[in-house]
């Protein structure tokens, strides 16, 4: 395209006016004045351009289409990063008023912690609050126990969860004085004891969560840790990471962390918890309590939508129904099942075979931690039927495995399967 080409703006608002009949007659133009400045500085610039028409018509179908879907996780990782970490189990959100902040028995009003209070005290065996996610949460605890003072935390434990998440920025954040002991293998608990004095306000355990120290490793066990502060008067916060609420993972679990002693615990909602995006903060009443009321969790407090999805994970939880927590139903779906699944719908996909393979848990909550599965392998062109499903209504996410394009039905809902059975069977150009 050349300068001398670019259409004049009544010209290409007439041509969008065409196309999106439905849009304000402003935005077009000012859409269609963007692409066409766009275009000319480009070609200034000697830079390849598009259209304005193309550009102005992209970014208006954008501006119509919902851009967060629902995909078809194919991966087999549970709880994946990149497709919203646990996925959400069905609920229809209260539309309207509800009685987020009021308490229907006395006309009065109340708080929105009463929907999930006694549920969480139940799980935990503590009280319990919910901000916004896991890094508020530890946060939260650290600013209102610590700041301007120090908190004590082993050099093994100084970690970055991903996303910016680094132990130590967070505590700068928090206002927090950092004081490191020990080494990145091992950590004593006469190093904790050196360290404290009278500016110490926290003894800080993080779960490594995504990763692990091998070999030559020493650390206290929690025991010593709360035996240390109790002697210095120094409450132990830990940081659980993914917070295991029921006993089905091998992983510790977060009432063990207070039936040791510890004074409180901070987890995420949406790892192994297999909830909505929360962070929840338990332990000793007055400490819950004055966490409560630092300003700041007015600042990171949830939303109705999640005070709605969280209650009823919890509920689950605690009425053991753990098959209503998708999360949970897929860990713990057995390999012969995903088998069965997976014979049923490869007969149906030519040249499609069932090998077997691993699933991952995921979602930086146990590193190694992986489940024995029954995987699609698929023909063709694996990097470009990758693209295709990526690309798909809905979209299809699948793995490649040495040039080999895999479906891992654990992750994949029951309820969609006929849509991947489609995407799977229908004609993908290239190589079948
Ligand atoms: C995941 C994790 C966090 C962050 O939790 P979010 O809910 O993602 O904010 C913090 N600490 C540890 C140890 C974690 O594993």
């Amino acid at each position: 395209m050349e300068l001398r080409g670019l259409p004049s703006v009544e010209n290409l608002l007439k041509a969008l006016r065409e196309e999106f009949p439905h849009f304000p007659h402003s935005l077009l133009k000012t859409e269609a004045q963007q692409a066409i400045d766009q275009s000319r500085a480009a070609l200034r610039n000697g830079r390849e351009s598009t259209t304005p028409l193309e550009a102005a018509r992209a970014r208006l179908s954008r501006l119509a289409e919902p851009s967060l879907r629902q995909v078809i996780n194919a991966t087999g990782v549970v709880l994946h990063t990149n497709l919203g970490r646990a996925p959400l189990a069905p609920f229809a959100p209260i539309a309207g008023y509800s009685n987020l902040e009021y308490d229907l028995a006395t006309g009065k009003r109340g708080k929105r912690d009463q929907h999930c209070e006694t549920l969480l005290e139940t799980l935990l065996g503590s009280p319990a609050i919910a901000v916004n996610n896991n890094a508020a949460a530890v946060f939260l605890v650290l600013h209102e126990m610590a700041a301007g003072a120090e908190v004590i935390v082993s050099r093994g434990e100084l970690i970055e969860i991903g996303d910016g998440f680094r132990i130590p920025d967070i505590m700068r954040a928090a206002g927090v004085t950092l004081v490191e002991v020990g080494t990145t293998n091992r950590t004593r608990i006469e190093d904790y004891a050196a360290a404290v004095n009278e500016h110490t306000r926290l003894l800080l355990r993080v779960h490594p969560s995504n990763f692990q120290i091998t070999g030559f490793t020493a650390k206290p066990g929690l025991g010593d840790l709360v035996q240390l502060g109790r002697d210095r008067r120094v409450p132990v916060f830990e940081d659980l990471g993914s917070g295991c609420l029921v006993n089905l993972f091998d992983e510790p679990l977060a009432r063990e962390s207070l039936a040791a002693g510890v004074d409180l615990i901070a987890f995420s909602g949406d790892k192994l918890m297999g909830g909505p995006q929360a962070g929840y903060i338990a332990g000793r009443a007055e400490l819950v309590q004055r966490v409560r009321r630092n300003p700041m969790f007015r600042a990171l407090r949830l939303d109705k939508l999640i005070y709605q999805s969280m209650e009823q994970t919890l509920r689950a939880l605690v009425l053991e129904r753990y098959d209503e927590i998708p999360a949970m139903r897929m860990i713990r779906m057995p390999a012969e099942v995903i088998e069965a699944r997976a014979q049923a719908l490869a007969k149906r996909i030519p040249g499609a075979k069932v090998i077997a393979g691993e699933s991952v848990i995921g979602g930086g909550a146990t590193p190694e931690k992986t489940l024995p599965t029954a995987l699609i392998a698929l023909t063709g062109n694996a990097q470009a039927r990758e693209r295709a499903l990526r690309a798909g209504r809905p979209p299809v996410i699948a793995r490649i495995e040495k040039d080999t394009l895999l479906i891992d039905l654990r992750t994949v809902l029951p309820e969609q399967e006929e849509e991947l059975a489609a995407a799977l069977t229908q004609p993908h150009g290239e190589g079948l």
